[in-house]
Protein backbone atom coordinates (compact mmCIF):
# COMPACT_ATOMS: atom_id res chain seq x y z
CA UNK A 1 0.00 0.00 0.00
CA UNK A 2 0.84 3.39 -0.69
CA UNK A 3 1.88 5.17 2.31
CA UNK A 4 -0.68 7.78 2.76
CA UNK A 5 1.93 10.71 4.79
CA UNK A 6 4.09 10.75 1.94
CA UNK A 7 3.47 13.21 -0.02
CA UNK A 8 4.78 13.25 -3.58
CA UNK A 9 7.42 16.25 -4.82
CA UNK A 10 4.91 16.50 -7.99
CA UNK A 11 1.87 16.70 -5.89
CA UNK A 12 3.56 18.87 -3.46
CA UNK A 13 4.31 21.35 -6.30
CA UNK A 14 0.90 21.01 -7.53
CA UNK A 15 -0.37 22.07 -4.16
CA UNK A 16 1.89 24.78 -3.91
CA UNK A 17 0.59 25.96 -7.12
CA UNK A 18 -3.13 25.38 -6.96
CA UNK A 19 -3.05 27.24 -2.84
CA UNK A 20 -1.03 30.25 -4.46
CA UNK A 21 -3.65 30.60 -7.25
CA UNK A 22 -6.65 29.82 -5.29
CA UNK A 23 -5.48 32.40 -2.17
CA UNK A 24 -4.92 34.82 -5.17
CA UNK A 25 -8.34 34.93 -7.05
CA UNK A 26 -10.33 33.97 -3.35
CA UNK A 27 -11.46 30.44 -4.86
CA UNK A 28 -11.03 28.87 -1.40
CA UNK A 29 -14.52 29.36 0.33
CA UNK A 30 -15.95 27.89 3.14
CA UNK A 31 -18.02 25.54 1.12
CA UNK A 32 -14.94 23.37 0.30
CA UNK A 33 -13.47 21.32 2.91
CA UNK A 34 -9.96 19.66 2.48
CA UNK A 35 -9.13 16.01 3.37
CA UNK A 36 -6.24 14.44 2.26
CA UNK A 37 -2.72 15.17 -0.37
CA UNK A 38 -2.02 11.66 -0.23
CA UNK A 39 -1.91 11.41 -3.70
CA UNK A 40 -4.93 12.14 -4.18
CA UNK A 41 -6.85 15.31 -4.22
CA UNK A 42 -9.94 15.63 -1.31
CA UNK A 43 -11.45 18.67 -1.74
CA UNK A 44 -15.30 19.01 -2.32
CA UNK A 45 -17.73 21.42 -2.21
CA UNK A 46 -21.11 21.27 -0.86
CA UNK A 47 -23.40 18.61 -1.23
CA UNK A 48 -25.47 19.81 -4.28
CA UNK A 49 -28.90 18.71 -2.71
CA UNK A 50 -31.13 19.66 0.28
CA UNK A 51 -34.02 18.04 2.08
CA UNK A 52 -37.04 19.75 1.47
CA UNK A 53 -38.70 19.18 4.59
CA UNK A 54 -42.23 18.61 4.43
CA UNK A 55 -43.83 15.44 6.18
CA UNK A 56 -41.60 13.15 6.90
CA UNK A 57 -42.70 10.77 3.98
CA UNK A 58 -42.55 13.78 1.59
CA UNK A 59 -39.01 14.70 2.35
CA UNK A 60 -37.93 11.26 1.91
CA UNK A 61 -39.26 11.74 -2.24
CA UNK A 62 -38.28 15.13 -2.42
CA UNK A 63 -34.85 13.95 -1.76
CA UNK A 64 -35.06 11.12 -3.67
CA UNK A 65 -36.05 13.58 -6.81
CA UNK A 66 -33.52 16.13 -5.93
CA UNK A 67 -31.11 13.56 -6.15
CA UNK A 68 -32.41 12.67 -9.69
CA UNK A 69 -32.04 16.07 -10.63
CA UNK A 70 -28.49 16.75 -9.31
CA UNK A 71 -27.42 12.89 -10.94
CA UNK A 72 -29.18 13.58 -14.47
CA UNK A 73 -28.78 17.81 -15.17
CA UNK A 74 -31.23 18.81 -17.89
CA UNK A 75 -28.83 22.01 -18.40
CA UNK A 76 -24.95 21.54 -19.86
CA UNK A 77 -24.38 24.80 -17.52
CA UNK A 78 -26.71 26.15 -15.28
CA UNK A 79 -25.95 29.60 -13.96
CA UNK A 80 -24.88 27.89 -10.63
CA UNK A 81 -22.61 25.74 -11.75
CA UNK A 82 -20.69 28.08 -14.22
CA UNK A 83 -20.29 29.57 -10.42
CA UNK A 84 -19.00 26.36 -8.96
CA UNK A 85 -17.14 25.13 -12.21
CA UNK A 86 -13.46 27.15 -11.41
CA UNK A 87 -12.97 26.10 -7.99
CA UNK A 88 -14.32 22.09 -9.41
CA UNK A 89 -12.22 22.31 -11.87
CA UNK A 90 -9.42 23.56 -9.67
CA UNK A 91 -9.60 20.56 -7.65
CA UNK A 92 -10.24 18.04 -10.14
CA UNK A 93 -8.44 19.17 -13.01
CA UNK A 94 -8.32 17.79 -16.35
CA UNK A 95 -6.31 14.13 -16.93
CA UNK A 96 -5.52 15.64 -20.42
CA UNK A 97 -3.26 18.75 -18.92
CA UNK A 98 -2.22 16.67 -16.06
CA UNK A 99 -1.23 13.88 -18.17
CA UNK A 100 2.15 14.06 -17.64
CA UNK A 101 2.36 13.93 -13.86
CA UNK A 102 -0.32 11.06 -13.88
CA UNK A 103 2.50 8.43 -15.80
CA UNK A 104 5.36 9.75 -13.40
CA UNK A 105 3.05 8.78 -10.74
CA UNK A 106 2.33 5.76 -12.18
CA UNK A 107 5.76 4.83 -12.85
CA UNK A 108 7.74 1.67 -12.44
CA UNK A 109 3.88 0.12 -11.55
CA UNK A 110 1.47 -2.00 -14.14
CA UNK A 111 -1.12 0.26 -15.54
CA UNK A 112 -4.44 -1.36 -15.41
CA UNK A 113 -7.47 0.02 -17.07
CA UNK A 114 -10.80 0.49 -15.96
CA UNK A 115 -13.78 1.70 -18.04
CA UNK A 116 -17.48 2.43 -17.59
CA UNK A 117 -19.76 2.27 -21.22
CA UNK A 118 -22.22 4.43 -21.35
CA UNK A 119 -21.17 8.30 -21.58
CA UNK A 120 -17.50 7.31 -21.27
CA UNK A 121 -16.62 5.77 -23.96
CA UNK A 122 -20.02 6.15 -25.94
CA UNK A 123 -22.25 8.98 -25.64
CA UNK A 124 -25.70 9.12 -24.01
CA UNK A 125 -28.36 8.79 -25.77
CA UNK A 126 -32.05 9.12 -26.55
CA UNK A 127 -32.39 5.27 -27.11
CA UNK A 128 -30.05 3.16 -25.04
CA UNK A 129 -29.91 0.42 -27.53
CA UNK A 130 -28.44 2.57 -30.01
CA UNK A 131 -25.52 4.02 -27.77
CA UNK A 132 -22.62 2.97 -29.97
CA UNK A 133 -19.35 3.90 -29.65
CA UNK A 134 -17.28 5.18 -32.51
CA UNK A 135 -14.64 3.01 -34.55
CA UNK A 136 -12.14 5.20 -33.13
CA UNK A 137 -12.93 4.64 -29.72
CA UNK A 138 -13.33 0.82 -30.45
CA UNK A 139 -9.63 0.98 -32.38
CA UNK A 140 -8.25 2.34 -29.23
CA UNK A 141 -9.54 -0.16 -27.03
CA UNK A 142 -7.72 -2.49 -29.26
CA UNK A 143 -4.28 -0.84 -28.93
CA UNK A 144 -4.96 -0.08 -24.59
CA UNK A 145 -5.97 -3.88 -24.28
CA UNK A 146 -2.56 -4.89 -26.37
CA UNK A 147 -0.58 -2.80 -23.67
CA UNK A 148 -2.14 -2.54 -20.27
CA UNK A 149 -4.87 -4.83 -18.83
CA UNK A 150 -8.11 -3.48 -19.55
CA UNK A 151 -11.70 -4.56 -18.15
CA UNK A 152 -15.40 -3.00 -18.95
CA UNK A 153 -17.36 -2.15 -15.75
CA UNK A 154 -21.12 -1.26 -16.75
CA UNK A 155 -24.42 -1.01 -15.75
CA UNK A 156 -25.37 -3.15 -18.87
CA UNK A 157 -25.51 -7.09 -19.12
CA UNK A 158 -22.02 -8.07 -19.78
CA UNK A 159 -23.61 -9.80 -23.24
CA UNK A 160 -24.87 -6.54 -24.18
CA UNK A 161 -21.97 -4.59 -23.33
CA UNK A 162 -20.08 -7.17 -25.30
CA UNK A 163 -22.21 -6.83 -28.25
CA UNK A 164 -21.79 -3.09 -28.14
CA UNK A 165 -17.75 -3.70 -27.78
CA UNK A 166 -17.11 -6.62 -29.71
CA UNK A 167 -13.06 -6.98 -28.39
CA UNK A 168 -12.56 -10.56 -27.20
CA UNK A 169 -9.39 -9.12 -25.34
CA UNK A 170 -10.89 -7.32 -22.90
CA UNK A 171 -12.57 -8.34 -19.20
CA UNK A 172 -16.08 -7.72 -18.84
CA UNK A 173 -17.96 -6.76 -15.56
CA UNK A 174 -21.68 -6.55 -16.88
CA UNK A 175 -24.78 -5.61 -14.15
CA UNK A 176 -22.70 -3.10 -12.21
CA UNK A 177 -19.73 -6.14 -11.54
CA UNK A 178 -21.97 -8.87 -10.87
CA UNK A 179 -21.55 -10.73 -14.04
CA UNK A 180 -17.47 -10.98 -14.59
CA UNK A 181 -16.10 -12.79 -18.00
CA UNK A 182 -12.44 -12.56 -18.48
CA UNK A 183 -10.83 -12.31 -22.32
CA UNK A 184 -11.49 -15.33 -24.36
CA UNK A 185 -8.48 -14.59 -26.62
CA UNK A 186 -5.47 -15.16 -25.20
CA UNK A 187 -3.25 -12.50 -23.82
CA UNK A 188 -0.19 -12.31 -21.96
CA UNK A 189 -1.46 -10.00 -18.69
CA UNK A 190 -2.63 -12.54 -16.35
CA UNK A 191 -0.37 -14.02 -13.81
CA UNK A 192 -2.06 -17.34 -14.15
CA UNK A 193 -3.84 -18.81 -16.92
CA UNK A 194 -7.45 -19.76 -15.39
CA UNK A 195 -10.48 -18.41 -17.03
CA UNK A 196 -12.11 -15.31 -14.80
CA UNK A 197 -15.68 -15.84 -14.31
CA UNK A 198 -17.96 -15.12 -11.46
CA UNK A 199 -21.20 -14.34 -11.06
CA UNK A 200 -22.07 -12.33 -7.39
CA UNK A 201 -25.99 -12.61 -7.76
CA UNK A 202 -27.20 -15.51 -9.81
CA UNK A 203 -30.24 -16.37 -7.02
CA UNK A 204 -31.66 -13.45 -7.78
CA UNK A 205 -32.56 -14.04 -11.26
CA UNK A 206 -35.82 -15.14 -11.10
CA UNK A 207 -36.69 -12.16 -8.66
CA UNK A 208 -35.17 -10.03 -11.26
CA UNK A 209 -37.20 -11.28 -14.41
CA UNK A 210 -40.50 -11.07 -11.98
CA UNK A 211 -39.62 -7.41 -11.29
CA UNK A 212 -38.92 -6.41 -14.65
CA UNK A 213 -42.39 -7.03 -15.88
CA UNK A 214 -44.00 -5.37 -13.35
CA UNK A 215 -42.14 -2.53 -13.97
CA UNK A 216 -42.67 -2.77 -17.77
CA UNK A 217 -46.41 -2.79 -17.14
CA UNK A 218 -46.53 0.30 -14.03
CA UNK A 219 -44.31 2.63 -15.98
CA UNK A 220 -46.02 1.69 -19.32
CA UNK A 221 -48.22 5.13 -18.72
CA UNK A 222 -45.16 7.43 -18.29
CA UNK A 223 -44.66 9.08 -21.69
CA UNK A 224 -40.84 8.18 -22.93
CA UNK A 225 -39.78 5.84 -19.82
CA UNK A 226 -38.01 2.65 -20.45
CA UNK A 227 -36.74 -0.20 -18.74
CA UNK A 228 -34.16 -2.61 -19.45
CA UNK A 229 -33.48 -5.68 -18.33
CA UNK A 230 -29.57 -5.66 -17.65
CA UNK A 231 -29.76 -9.29 -16.33
CA UNK A 232 -28.70 -9.43 -12.72
CA UNK A 233 -30.41 -5.73 -12.35
CA UNK A 234 -32.99 -3.64 -14.01
CA UNK A 235 -32.28 0.03 -15.55
CA UNK A 236 -35.64 2.63 -15.82
CA UNK A 237 -34.26 4.78 -18.38
CA UNK A 238 -35.77 8.29 -18.01
CA UNK A 239 -34.06 9.73 -20.56
CA UNK A 240 -36.88 10.58 -22.66
CA UNK A 241 -39.28 11.43 -19.95
CA UNK A 242 -40.60 15.38 -19.49
CA UNK A 243 -38.88 16.37 -15.97
CA UNK A 244 -42.25 17.26 -14.91
CA UNK A 245 -43.00 13.43 -14.71
CA UNK A 246 -39.70 12.44 -13.11
CA UNK A 247 -41.59 12.49 -9.64
CA UNK A 248 -44.54 10.16 -10.88
CA UNK A 249 -42.07 7.59 -12.58
CA UNK A 250 -40.25 7.54 -9.26
CA UNK A 251 -43.16 7.03 -7.39
CA UNK A 252 -44.08 4.33 -9.52
CA UNK A 253 -40.96 2.01 -9.28
CA UNK A 254 -40.48 2.91 -5.36
CA UNK A 255 -43.79 0.94 -4.63
CA UNK A 256 -42.90 -1.78 -6.68
CA UNK A 257 -39.95 -2.00 -4.98
CA UNK A 258 -41.25 -1.81 -1.28
CA UNK A 259 -42.94 -5.41 -2.30
CA UNK A 260 -39.15 -6.43 -2.68
CA UNK A 261 -37.02 -5.72 0.10
CA UNK A 262 -33.93 -7.42 -1.13
CA UNK A 263 -33.50 -5.43 -4.26
CA UNK A 264 -32.40 -1.95 -4.12
CA UNK A 265 -32.83 1.46 -5.81
CA UNK A 266 -30.25 3.80 -7.03
CA UNK A 267 -29.70 6.50 -9.36
CA UNK A 268 -27.60 6.84 -11.76
CA UNK A 269 -27.28 9.78 -15.25
CA UNK A 270 -31.00 9.52 -16.51
CA UNK A 271 -31.44 6.45 -15.14
CA UNK A 272 -33.12 4.33 -12.10
CA UNK A 273 -31.09 1.35 -11.05
CA UNK A 274 -33.16 -1.67 -9.37
CA UNK A 275 -30.02 -4.44 -8.36
CA UNK A 276 -29.84 -7.02 -5.42
CA UNK A 277 -29.19 -6.22 -2.02
CA UNK A 278 -26.16 -7.63 -2.01
CA UNK A 279 -22.41 -6.43 -1.06
CA UNK A 280 -21.46 -5.49 -4.66
CA UNK A 281 -20.83 -3.16 -6.46
CA UNK A 282 -18.44 -1.35 -9.19
CA UNK A 283 -15.62 -1.34 -6.16
CA UNK A 284 -15.76 -4.72 -5.30
CA UNK A 285 -15.56 -5.71 -9.02
CA UNK A 286 -12.86 -3.88 -9.76
CA UNK A 287 -11.05 -5.16 -6.49
CA UNK A 288 -12.31 -8.92 -7.60
CA UNK A 289 -10.20 -8.04 -11.34
CA UNK A 290 -6.85 -7.11 -9.44
CA UNK A 291 -7.07 -10.10 -7.39
CA UNK A 292 -7.54 -11.97 -10.40
CA UNK A 293 -4.90 -10.67 -12.25
CA UNK A 294 -2.45 -10.85 -9.42
CA UNK A 295 -2.54 -7.45 -8.13
CA UNK A 296 -4.07 -8.03 -4.65
CA UNK A 297 -2.03 -6.88 -1.97
CA UNK A 298 0.30 -5.55 -4.56
CA UNK A 299 2.24 -2.06 -4.39
CA UNK A 300 2.93 -2.39 -8.40
CA UNK A 301 -0.11 -1.85 -9.62
CA UNK A 302 -1.52 1.39 -11.15
CA UNK A 303 -5.43 0.81 -11.43
CA UNK A 304 -6.81 4.04 -13.97
CA UNK A 305 -10.47 3.89 -13.21
CA UNK A 306 -12.63 6.27 -15.87
CA UNK A 307 -16.32 6.56 -15.21
CA UNK A 308 -19.06 9.39 -15.71
CA UNK A 309 -21.61 7.97 -13.08
CA UNK A 310 -22.84 7.61 -9.02
CA UNK A 311 -22.28 3.96 -9.59
CA UNK A 312 -18.57 4.59 -10.63
CA UNK A 313 -17.82 6.50 -7.65
CA UNK A 314 -17.86 2.76 -5.39
CA UNK A 315 -14.64 1.96 -7.88
CA UNK A 316 -13.36 5.63 -7.19
CA UNK A 317 -13.66 5.47 -3.66
CA UNK A 318 -11.55 1.75 -3.37
CA UNK A 319 -8.86 3.61 -5.28
CA UNK A 320 -8.92 6.58 -2.76
CA UNK A 321 -9.20 4.10 0.68
CA UNK A 322 -6.65 1.54 -1.51
CA UNK A 323 -3.98 4.77 -2.02
CA UNK A 324 -3.73 3.38 -5.30
CA UNK A 325 -4.20 4.60 -8.96
CA UNK A 326 -6.64 7.20 -9.53
CA UNK A 327 -10.34 7.92 -10.71
CA UNK A 328 -11.44 10.04 -13.54
CA UNK A 329 -14.67 11.23 -13.88
CA UNK A 330 -16.39 12.31 -16.57
CA UNK A 331 -18.30 15.37 -16.52
CA UNK A 332 -19.20 18.86 -18.17
CA UNK A 333 -20.48 19.97 -15.33
CA UNK A 334 -19.38 20.35 -11.48
CA UNK A 335 -20.78 16.84 -9.53
CA UNK A 336 -19.43 15.40 -5.62
CA UNK A 337 -16.74 13.19 -6.68
CA UNK A 338 -14.40 10.95 -5.15
CA UNK A 339 -12.41 10.98 -8.39
CA UNK A 340 -9.23 12.87 -8.73
CA UNK A 341 -8.85 14.13 -12.15
CA UNK A 342 -12.24 14.82 -14.92
CA UNK A 343 -12.59 14.25 -18.85
CA UNK A 344 -15.27 16.37 -20.47
CA UNK A 345 -16.58 13.24 -23.17
CA UNK A 346 -15.67 10.29 -24.55
CA UNK A 347 -13.88 12.11 -27.43
CA UNK A 348 -11.52 13.29 -25.05
CA UNK A 349 -11.62 9.98 -23.42
CA UNK A 350 -10.22 8.69 -26.55
CA UNK A 351 -7.64 11.23 -26.56
CA UNK A 352 -6.62 10.24 -22.90
CA UNK A 353 -6.31 6.63 -23.67
CA UNK A 354 -4.33 7.36 -26.91
CA UNK A 355 -1.71 9.39 -24.74
CA UNK A 356 -1.42 6.48 -23.03
CA UNK A 357 -0.70 4.09 -25.66
CA UNK A 358 1.49 6.31 -27.28
CA UNK A 359 3.31 6.89 -24.05
CA UNK A 360 3.69 3.42 -23.40
CA UNK A 361 5.19 2.62 -27.16
CA UNK A 362 7.84 5.55 -26.33
CA UNK A 363 8.54 4.36 -22.85
CA UNK A 364 9.40 0.73 -23.77
CA UNK A 365 11.28 2.35 -26.44
CA UNK A 366 13.47 4.39 -24.27
CA UNK A 367 14.05 1.36 -21.89
CA UNK A 368 15.11 -0.90 -24.70
CA UNK A 369 17.62 1.88 -25.51
MG1 LIG B 1 -21.85 5.57 -17.40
Amino acid sequence: MKNQNMVDPVAKSRVNTLVAFANSTNLLKSSVTATSLGGFWGLYPKKLMKTLKNSKGDAKVNTFIDSMRASSPTRTKSEENQDKTPTWILYHPSALNMFDEIVYNSRGKQIVTFLDYDGTLSPIVADPDKAFMTEKMRATLKDIAMHFPTAIVSGRSLDKVYNFVQLTELYYAGSHGMDIKGPTKSQSHKKNNEAVLFQAASQFLPMINEVYKILVEKTKCVPGATVESNKYCLSVHFRCVDEKNWASLAQKVRSVLKEYPKLRLSQGRKVLEIRPSIEWDKGKALEFLLESLGYDNSNNVFPIYIGDDRTDEDAFKVLRSRGQGIGILVSQIPKETNASYTLQDPSEVCQFLQRLVEWKIKSSHCYKL
